[in-house]
């Protein structure tokens, strides 16, 4: 399957439709999910138009995973978590449903469950209240 450019993280890259962005640098985007599986649920994607991880440049691959990274331990510190979830899926069979290349990191502790798999939209004061805190995190 070549890469669809019409797919909305694309979109969100060219600025056409709107995010609740926690870093940003030249190879790569952090943004908060607009459905999350538990709050805090953040995404990080490169820049270049890749549609997953087979079809990734391994030096963009690299450059992403230093943003996950990154990304990952502020979002551990914003929600004073334990432990953070990194999820990939590749291919629909996989359950992947956007087909631009994403990383989701998920706050993990006892007692709070994983909500279904973009099922749900999340209320646009929370994320932007967690997208802040996020940020707040990584200064
Ligand atoms: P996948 O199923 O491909 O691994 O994950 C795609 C993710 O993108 C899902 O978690 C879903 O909630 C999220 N998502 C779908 N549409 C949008 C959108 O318009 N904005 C944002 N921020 N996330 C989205």
């Amino acid at each position: 399957m070549a890469y669809d450019d019409g797919n909305i993280f694309a979109k969100i890259l060219r600025g056409e439709a709107p995010a609740f962005k926690v870093f940003e640098d030249d190879y790569s985007l952090a943004f908060m999910d607009v459905m999350p599986q538990v709050p805090g649920h953040t995404l990080v994607i490169p820049k270049d138009p890749t549609e997953d991880i087979f079809h990734a440049n391994p030096v963009i691959l690299g450059q992403t995973m230093a943003t996950v990274q990154k990304v990952g331990e502020a979002v551990k510190k914003a929600f004073d978590v334990p432990g953070i979830m990194i999820a990939q899926l590749n291919g629909q069979a996989a359950g992947q449903t956007v087909f631009h290349l994403h990383f989701h990191l998920l706050p993990r502790s006892q007692g709070i469950e994983l909500q279904m798999h973009a099922r749900e939209m999340a209320d646009f004061g929370e994320l932007e209240t967690h997208a802040a805190r996020i940020k707040a995190a990584m200064a």
